[in-house]
């Protein structure tokens, strides 16, 4: 899963770091390495990376830990976990915002008539044009209509591809 677009896109929103490790931390720990030593043993990152990178992901619910004592050392001990399947919400969440989003546009698209100048700097809805006298308020030019079809075309194109994403819904096929 880790390979997977989607996944990699919200990680690197999540971690927001320039160290190109980050996923090879995420890599360790769904690879069965839970402690922070381990994982920077095994990345060769230091070790405050490694925790800045847990608690990024623990603060955006991507990853969970417990703390232990060693009963001779006294020493805590924090085991991490990678949460798959918050992974899976968050993306097929914000999957969702996204396609709501587009819907929107579409619904505006349709139920307006488009009026723009020559150097298209500005485009204006029917109401917004005509209140102008169809001159441009950027830079004077008439106002014309403007055929948005290829506009619509797109979002509904853009809204089979968004809308056809479930992720993780098909993780056993
Ligand atoms: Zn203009």
């Amino acid at each position: 899963m880790i390979k997977d677009p989607l996944v990699q896109d919200l990680l690197y929103e999540v971690i927001n770091e320039e160290e190109d490790g980050s996923i090879k931390i995420v890599e360790c720990l769904i690879k069965g390495k839970v402690t922070d030593e381990e994982i920077a043993e095994a990345t060769e990152l230091r070790l405050n990376i490694v925790r800045r990178v847990l608690y990024k992901l623990y603060d955006a619910g991507l990853a969970s830990y417990k703390r232990s004592k060693d009963p001779e050392t006294q020493w805590y001990t924090y085991t991490w976990k990678f949460e798959v399947e918050h992974v899976e919400e968050m993306i097929n969440r914000k999957n969702q915002e996204i396609v709501s989003n587009l819907k929107s546009i579409l619904d505006y698209e349709e139920n307006n008539m488009f009026f723009a100048c020559k150097s298209n700097d500005c485009r204006c809805t029917f109401d917004e044009a005509s209140e102008n006298g169809f001159i441009c308020p950027k830079c004077d030019g008439v106002m014309e209509y403007m055929d948005n079809a290829p506009i619509i075309e797109q979002i509904k194109e853009d809204l089979v591809i968004y809308d056809e994403i479930d992720f993780g819904a098909n993780k056993n096929s």
